[in-house]
């Protein structure tokens, strides 16, 4: 290695600059300055004639956690964002058409430390004792009777819809507070060390250059650090995620919001419907193999309700992920570090988890044992998130077209094939502690695709019929009795943050 490469990778990181302003690099770029903002120079450079992809609306509740580190104040957020509460998911026609199931943020029942409540559901079903699965989650019933308010115990799990576009803006607002630096312009190239292959600058159109010690690309789609000037591979899923394009469509609001997102599956894709206290945002994400782009548009234009504000937008994308999102001294985050499509809302999760690892793992100076650490972990999580995603396409009752057939009729990755069998014989999942979907979560997409595990634990066997069906009456009452106390989502949220 010659003197200057090593010079290269031993510098401190003291520059970091953050190519692309979308919800990736803002998040980045705020995640820096609140935290490290004090001892390291953060440049962020957009091109506003480019643009974002300003899709991306649904959140997950592990945004609270990013905006805690951040110290944001919730309601000043959700007035800036138009947001509104998420609840959870309601998946309309998955398993079949006519037929809707729940998945919600919240604990469905009571677990035993041995077992999980769905056990004990499972005897209960079978003596006749329990109701439904959805009666014992307060989350469920709250969304699906449009209900919302902060709870002081025990809290209540929820999430936000918020508008993308103002969202990048409000964070922008708060990382230049913080000292972050914004350069306006279209990046015409990457230069690299040519001994070390690191990245020491980003040459503008205007002729400027920005270097720096640390370059975090968020360039979306184009991947333009990662991808186009350090050739970091792709795999590709588009075996296991068929679709590969979507239209996007904002409509005038009919009605208050409600505290959850519409998934609605359709011939060859499905449909958003994500609604904010402004308006409502809707798309169809579907495979082009199966469904041509004109008949695309034209049900999503037929599914919603309002007035479209703008004629529909299409994007195109292909599912995967980088093969190494830290390569060198670039980390990609975003779209640039690959895509799960947007059914269980998780890329702005993913973002998070990139921005929160990098900052444990900020290297003084790179070493390479943290990269492969940081990469490592981060392809777990995403591999698992793929897995959450593509169990709803497969567990289906749906072979009316050719993309259901073929979705039901393909082999999953074995991680996915292992875990439904289990679930399928046993009512167990395991769930390993980095894992971004508890076990709640894989039973109610599970049960609600249309599996009943075979057994049951035997702790559910220890309690006598009565206890079994006092057990249930008791979980039933109390969710009743909280949800009762709840107001209206949307007359909670206009007191909350009025400015809204
Ligand atoms: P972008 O928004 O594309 O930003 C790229 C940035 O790079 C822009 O600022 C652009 O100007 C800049 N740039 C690019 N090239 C140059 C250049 N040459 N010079 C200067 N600047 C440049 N995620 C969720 O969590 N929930 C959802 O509900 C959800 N729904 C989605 C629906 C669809 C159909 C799709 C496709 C994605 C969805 N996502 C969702 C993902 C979400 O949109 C992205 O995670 C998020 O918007 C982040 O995008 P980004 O910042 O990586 O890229």
């Amino acid at each position: 290695m010659t003197e200057e490469a090593r010079d290269i990778r031993q510098r401190r990181i003291r520059r970091v600059v953050i190519a692309g302003g979308g919800t990736a690099g803002w998040m980045a770029a705020a995640g820096l300055a609140r935290a490290l903002g004090k001892v390291v120079d953060i440049t962020l450079v957009e091109s506003e004639e480019i643009g974002t992809i300003g899709v991306g609306e649904a959140t997950i509740p592990t945004l609270m956690t990013f905006h805690r580190l951040l110290q944001i104040n919730e309601q000043e957020f959700m007035a800036a964002t138009q947001a509104t509460v998420k609840l959870g998911i309601q998946f309309e026609n998955w398993r079949k058409p006519g037929h809707a199931y729940f998945h919600s943020f919240g604990t469905t029942g009571k677990d035993h430390w041995m077992a999980n409540f769905v056990h004990f559901w499972l005897r209960g079903r079978r003596e006749g004792v329990a109701g439904s699965y959805d009666e014992y989650c307060v989350e469920l019933l709250a969304a699906l009777e449009g209900r919302f308010a902060h709870l002081p115990r025990n809290g209540i799990n929820y999430a936000y819809h918020l508008d993308a576009g103002l969202y990048a803006r409000y964070l922008r607002r708060f990382s230049e507070a913080l000292g972050a630096r914004r350069v306006e312009g279209r990046i015409a190239a990457v230069e690299t060390d040519e001994a070390s292959g690191y990245i020491t600058a980003l040459a503008m159109a205007d002729g400027s250059r920005i270097e720096g010690d640390l370059f975090i690309d968020c360039t979306g789609f184009r991947a333009l650090l990662i991808g186009q000037a350090l050739n970091v591979g792709f795999e590709d899923w588009s075996h296991w995620l068929p679709n590969d394009r979507a239209f996007a469509v904002p409509t005038a609001s009919v009605g208050d919001a409600v505290p959850f997102t519409r998934s609605i599956a359709g011939t060859a894709g499905w449909q958003w419907r994500i609604p904010l206290q402004h308006r409502v945002g809707n798309g169809i994400v579907y495979s082009s193999r199966h469904l041509d782009d004109d008949d695309a548009r034209q049900a999503l234009l037929d599914g919603v309700d309002g007035e479209p504000l703008r004629d529909p937008l299409q994007i195109r994308f292909r599912p995967g992920k980088r093969l190494k999102c830290w390569h060198r001294n670039c980390v990609a985050l975003g779209l640039a570090a690959g895509f799960v499509e947007p059914l269980e809302s998780t890329t702005i999760h993913m973002i998070q988890r990139g921005i929160v690892r990098l900052l444990q793992t900020f290297p003084d100076v790179i070493d390479p044992r943290h990269v492969t650490a940081y990469n490592a972990q981060l392809d777990d999580e995403l591999q698992h998130v793929r897995d959450f995603v593509i169990l709803h396409y497969h567990v289906t009752e749906r072979r009316d077209t050719p993309y259901w057939r073929m979705l039901a009729d393909m082999e999953v990755p074995a991680s996915l094939r292992e875990r439904i069998a289990l679930f399928r014989e046993t009512g167990n999942v395991f769930h390993a502690p980095m894992e971004l979907f508890a076990e709640n979560s894989w039973i109610q997409v599970m049960m609600g695709q249309g599996i009943t595990p075979r057994q049951y634990h035997p702790a559910a066997e220890v309690m006598s019929e009565a206890d079994l069906a006092r057990f249930f009456d008791d979980i039933r009452r109390s969710v009743r009795t909280t949800v009762d106390t709840l107001p209206a989502h949307m007359d909670y949220i206009r007191q909350y943050c009025p400015a809204g």
